[in-house]
């Protein structure tokens, strides 16, 4: 099978269409066109086998369907409502059941939210995943990391540290019930980007971020970019039954702020506001004095320690 076979077999045809997209795969470029009032917005985020995800352990499937997921929680950190993709594949032999799982994998999650596959790139070398996201936004209504003022609540959704415990059982360093096994697992490899939360919060949110490199690092980019501070009630942290039923309680708050990949967003909203949407927690409150200061029931403070995962 030539490269071109490939990618009609598996990227061209099967992906939702767009009445925006003039010209698709199969040119030199893309042509879509935007609406009126409408900014883009545009991310990228790639997967690299045994960086990002452990090769042997995680299936084709899951792979696709991450690589999307990932991009899909910048958009929602954004507020922004995924519309292209791009995708840039490096693999390093060309197999048919690898290609064909992966790309049922991408195409159920792009078919949940009608995002179109309108170009990309393939090569040979090791396995790494790109996906560049294109998303729309109304003008000037963008979610970003930097508004957030002193006084202003801040909250989570979902719950955190699943991911880092789905880590561990993908590594196979922890045992577990095969009911939890799977739910950490999903939540690993499958996370949910909060999309339609991302968007109910334009015009409300502050400040806004998606957590890929656990609660501390992510919450800390906010701050350093609002040039304020915050206080976290360490015991309001939202932790789901399987994580506390699996790790002592001071270990789940440990991967609820530090573990990467929940996908869930952080955000700050004035005080004054109501929250527009269900399914978050307030875990705390930003303040002028700078830093990050996490605070026990019994009134303990503690410092953490806030270097997210570093590639270099
Ligand atoms: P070029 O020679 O211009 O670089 P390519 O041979 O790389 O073009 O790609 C041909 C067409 O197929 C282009 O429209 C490109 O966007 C698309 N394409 C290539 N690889 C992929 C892929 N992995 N997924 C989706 N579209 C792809
Ligand atoms: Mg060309």
């Amino acid at each position: 099978m030539s490269e071109f076979d490939l990618i009609s077999r598996y990227f061209a045809t099967k992906f939702p269409q767009r009445p925006d997209v003039d010209l698709s795969i199969g040119d030199d470029a893309a042509i879509c066109t935007i609406p009126p009032n409408m900014q883009l917005v545009t991310a990228i985020d790639t997967l690299v086998a045994d960086v990002h995800f452990p090769l042997l352990t995680t299936k084709p499937e899951d792979v696709g369907y991450k690589a999307l997921a990932v991009n899909l929680s910048d958009m929602a950190a954004m507020g922004a409502t995924p519309v292209w993709m791009t995708l840039a594949l490096t693999c390093p032999e060309f197999n048919e059941i690898w290609l064909q799982r992966f790309s049922d994998g991408l195409l159920e999650l792009a078919q949940l939210n009608q995002v179109s596959l309108i170009g990309g790139d393939t090569t040979r070398g090791p396995l790494t995943i790109t996906i560049q996201i294109t998303g729309l936004v109304p003008l000037n209504t963008a979610l970003k990391r930097n508004g957030a003022k002193p006084g202003d609540s801040i909250y989570v959704t979902g719950t955190l540290g699943d991911a880092g415990l789905g880590l561990q059982v993908a590594k196979q360093q922890i045992i577990l019930s095969e009911s939890v096994k799977k739910y950490t697992l999903s939540r690993l490899n499958r996370p949910t980007p909060r999309l339609q939360i991302g968007q109910k919060l334009l015009k409300i949110a502050t400040s806004a971020i998606d957590i890929s490199d656990g609660l501390v690092a992510d919450l800390g980019h906010i701050l350093n970019a609002s040039n304020v501070g915050a206080s976290l009630q360490i015991d309001n942290l939202p932790l789901s039954d399987e994580l506390l039923e699996s790790v002592p309680y001071e270990t789940a708050i440990k991967l609820a702020l530090s573990a990467g990949d929940d996908y869930e967003l952080c955000f700050t909203i004035p005080k004054s506001e109501i929250l527009p949407v269900n399914s978050c927690t307030y875990i705390g409150k930003i303040e002028a004095n700078l830093g990050l200061r996490c605070l026990t029931k019994t009134g303990n403070i503690f410092i953490p320690k806030t270097s997210g995962y570093q590639h270099f």
